[in-house]
């Protein structure tokens, strides 16, 4: 029998349970599922923020614990976490991801507001340019800035993307390292940020960097708020920046009388950009606590020195 704790919000458990359920029985699993039990009986932990489970050194059984987050930063920095991490990668959270992705770059590649908002008796004329005359630059080509450089790419839009490692993606023009960076940045008219939240990333969007991108551009960030010098934003927005889509920030919710709220050229998205996918994801959790049980190596493991 593998013990399987949840912990998470409260109010998750009942979208979970049964999904989860169905997914153990699928991969012929032996289980018993529950939001509580003594620590030394868990196998596996389901883990999210704000969930019952804060100290895990109690649970020294545990071969892994299993985030229902793609974004681990909370959990990989807590001190008693010495069993391995895995992330949450679903495709259900893929395709939310591409299509908020999409929709805000085509806004921006389309000037919607423009005819949106200013429905004022001006007959604007000129067509927007073409997608192939647009530079994306998506920073981050993990499982979620490589599909959607990839739909972006099938858009006709010339995508540079960015990562820690060398990729190759097709229709892609890809990068890495400093001078890589400065590569994939250079006039960019639209940026992607689907970096995690790392030392490493932190402030990565510095005045200076923000300064390489083309006049007018859109910086869109549905990755982590840190990634963004804050003021460094704000001072570029009240420049030559075009606009800011920001899905996520350094405090969430992000406060009222926060200045990215008022601010004309700053569309605030609350942390909505894509979720976990209770189908997707419980099938993921239940692929892994199989491979866990059957000795083979689980599946999306966290490089805790990394930090992702
Ligand atoms: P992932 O698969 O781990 O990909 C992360 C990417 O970032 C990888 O390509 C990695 O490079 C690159 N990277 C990491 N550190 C770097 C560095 N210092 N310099 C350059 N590149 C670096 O993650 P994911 O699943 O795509 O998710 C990305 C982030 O999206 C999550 O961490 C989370 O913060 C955010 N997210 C937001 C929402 C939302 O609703 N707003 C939902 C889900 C996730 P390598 O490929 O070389 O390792």
């Amino acid at each position: 029998m593998i013990n399987v704790l949840f912990s998470a919000r409260s109010d998750l458990w009942p979208d979970y349970e049964a999904p989860l359920r169905r997914a153990f029985k699928r991969k012929g699993l032996e289980y018993n599922l529950a939001t509580e039990m003594s620590p030394e009986q868990v196998d596996f932990i389901i883990y999210a923020p704000n969930g019952p489970v804060t100290d895990l050194a109690p649970y020294t059984n545990a071969k892994a614990v299993l985030s229902l987050w793609a974004g681990v930063e909370q959990i990989v920095t807590n001190p008693t976490l010495t069993q391995p991490l895995c992330r949450m990668v679903d495709h259900g959270l893929t395709e939310g991801m591409v299509e908020w992705v999409t929709g805000h770059a085509l806004r921006h590649h389309l000037g919607m507001d423009a005819h949106i908002l200013g429905q004022d008796g001006i007959w604007r004329e000129g067509a927007p340019p073409l997608a192939r005359d647009r530079k994306v630059a998506v920073l981050g080509l993990g499982a979620l800035g490589t599909a959607c450089a990839r739909q972006l790419a099938s858009l006709n839009f010339d995508v540079h993307g960015w990562a820690r490692s060398l990729k190759s993606v097709e229709g892609v023009s890809c990068h890495s390292g400093e001078a890589g960076l400065r590569a994939a940045l250079d006039g960019a008219d639209i940026l992607v940020l689907l970096l995690p939240d790392t030392p490493a990333t932190e402030n990565l969007m510095d005045a200076e960097k923000l300064g390489w991108l083309a006049p007018g551009a859109a910086v869109i960030n549905p990755g982590r708020g840190p990634l963004i010098d804050d003021a460094a934003l704000l001072a570029a927005l009240d420049g030559p920046l075009g606009h800011a889509t920001l899905d996520v920030f350094r405090v969430e919710p992000l406060p009222a009388g926060h200045p990215f709220w008022a601010h004309p050229k700053v569309t605030v998205t609350p942390h909505i950009a894509s979720e976990t996918r209770v189908t997707t994801a419980s099938d993921v959790i239940a692929e892994n606590i199989r491979r866990g049980v059957a000795g083979e190596p689980l599946l999306h493991l966290v490089d805790r020195e990394a930090g992702y």
